[in-house]
Parts: C-alpha cells; structure tokens; sequence
C-alpha cells in the first residue's frame, strides 16, 4: 500500500507543492538514508514548496505521473535481493519517470539496482532493471569504507561523504559520474569516478546521509525539480541566501590536507 510518510504542515502557505516516492523506504536505510528525505523536505519548504513524501515498496505500482522527485536508499545485501525481486514490476515506470527528466537521488543499493546488475559478496548476481547504463561487480573479501571527498566538475562543487560497499561500479559512457574523487575509494578504486548523474538523477555511494552533508545538492535537486514543474525561468531565492552556514573547512572536511598529502 502507498502511503505518506513524511508531509508538509497544513497550518501555512506554499507557493509550489512537490512529491516524492521513496521507493522501498520501509527497506533500504543504510546509516540513516533516510535522512536525505529530510533534507530534501527542509530545503523544499525553505523555497516555498509543500512537500509530500510517499513510501512505494513490495507490491505497490509506482505511477511515474504521480511524481516530481525518487529516492531510493541503500541496503545490505539480504534487503537488496528482497528488493531486485519486485522492481522489474515498476520497471517501465521508472524508466519512464528518468527518461522524461524526472529529478532523483540513488545511494548505494538503490544506485546499484537502477543499472545492469550486482554481483554480491557471496558472488551471487542479482538483476538490476538497466534503466542506467552502469554495472557492479565484487571484490574478494574486502569494502571500501570510510570518509570520501569528491569534486564535480561541471557544477565546480565539492561533496563530503562516508562510504561502505563491496559492490565496484562500473559507469556506461552516457553516464557522468556524481564527481571525481579527491580522496576516498568511489565507485570502483580505479578510474577516479563516484556516483552517477545521468539526465536529472543522481547516484552515489555516500551515506550519513549524503544531502544533510551536502546541502548544495540538496538545493540543486529540488531547485531542479521545482523548474521542472513551474518553468525554467522560475525565480527562487538563491543557496546563500537560504542555506549557506559557513561551516568550518574543519568540521566538514574530516580528513586533513596534510594526512593526504603525505
Ligand atoms: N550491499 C551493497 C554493497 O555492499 C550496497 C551497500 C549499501 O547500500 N551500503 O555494495
């Protein structure tokens, strides 16, 4: 059954309203995921929009027309393969929803699950439904886990993360990665790449969660959805002028310069 989890208070006024189907929510929360609907809902409200968060798990059909954003968290092993079973079910619909511009983010499992397939720790290969072009394969006996800075290029914008996954994936070429790694393993340890942007969704390995890290995404999800639906020259209030915190380099940056340097 879809249900709302998560929704916008009644007792004030919006000027844009925005919905969100957190695909398999009851499932897939690795370190906190979850956090990231947060975020997005913080960073809606704060541009004037009514946000409405839906849980679409097993059994449910995922109606691409019902919604402006996806989220779709990460998950162990076990809760993946629970997951890979029912998605092939909202497979057009998905791919639907990406290849019309719908805006998304994917972590980890969910990243994982949306491209060709996963080879699990244990070597069993598990179908993705191959809406994106990537793939992953394992590793022998080993994670890639710790903290993770990236840089993208073309947004000239840096995000901050910790990652824990055995899965190492492999981009297609019409997929841009989330950025390139400054320090950190990313997607595979061997062609510098972290995450996926591919049209407007958004994959990455980062947990902790990855929006409330990184607000700058976060506005640039939402801002994107919101001038997806009212227009592309939608005026909104600018990041700094609602987000920016000036947070000490020290505090966000975990790993000291000096200790990468060496
Ligand atoms: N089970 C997957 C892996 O280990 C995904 C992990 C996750 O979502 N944190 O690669």
């Amino acid at each position: 059954m879809v249900y709302s989890s998560l929704q916008s208070p009644d007792n004030r006024s919006y000027d844009f309203e925005l919905r969100t189907a957190h695909l398999y929510g009851d499932l897939l929360n690795t370190y906190g995921d979850n956090g990231n609907v947060l975020m997005l809902k913080y960073v809606g409200e704060k541009l004037g929009a009514r946000m409405t968060f839906d849980i679409v798990s097993m059994g449910d059909d995922f109606d691409a027309d019902q919604y402006d954003l996806i989220f779709f968290g990460g998950g162990q092993d076990y809760e993946q393969a629970i997951v890979a079973k029912d998605l092939p079910h909202k497979k057009d619909q998905i791919a639907d929803f990406i290849e019309k511009g719908g805006v998304g983010l994917a972590i980890c499992g969910g990243f994982q699950l949306l491209g060709h397939y996963y080879i699990q720790a244990d070597g069993t290969k598990i179908d993705g439904i191959g809406v994106m072009g990537h793939y992953t394969l394992n590793q022998n006996q080993n994670r890639y886990i710790g903290d993770i800075k990236i840089h993208n290029d073309e947004f000239n914008e840096t995000y901050y993360g910790f990652e824990n996954h055995q899965g190492r994936t492999f981009l297609s070429d019409d997929e841009k990665p989330l950025g390139k790694v400054v320090y950190g393993n990313g997607n595979n340890q061997e062609d510098g790449t972290e995450g996926v942007h591919y049209k407007n969704i958004f994959g990455s390995y980062f947990h902790g969660p990855l929006l409330s890290r990184n607000a700058n995404l976060a506005y640039r999800l939402v801002t994107t959805a919101l001038r997806r639906k009212y227009g592309s020259d939608l005026k909104l209030p600018s990041y700094q002028e609602i987000l920016s915190l000036e947070v000490p380099e020290e505090y966000t940056d975990v790993k000291s310069k000096a200790e990468f340097d060496q």
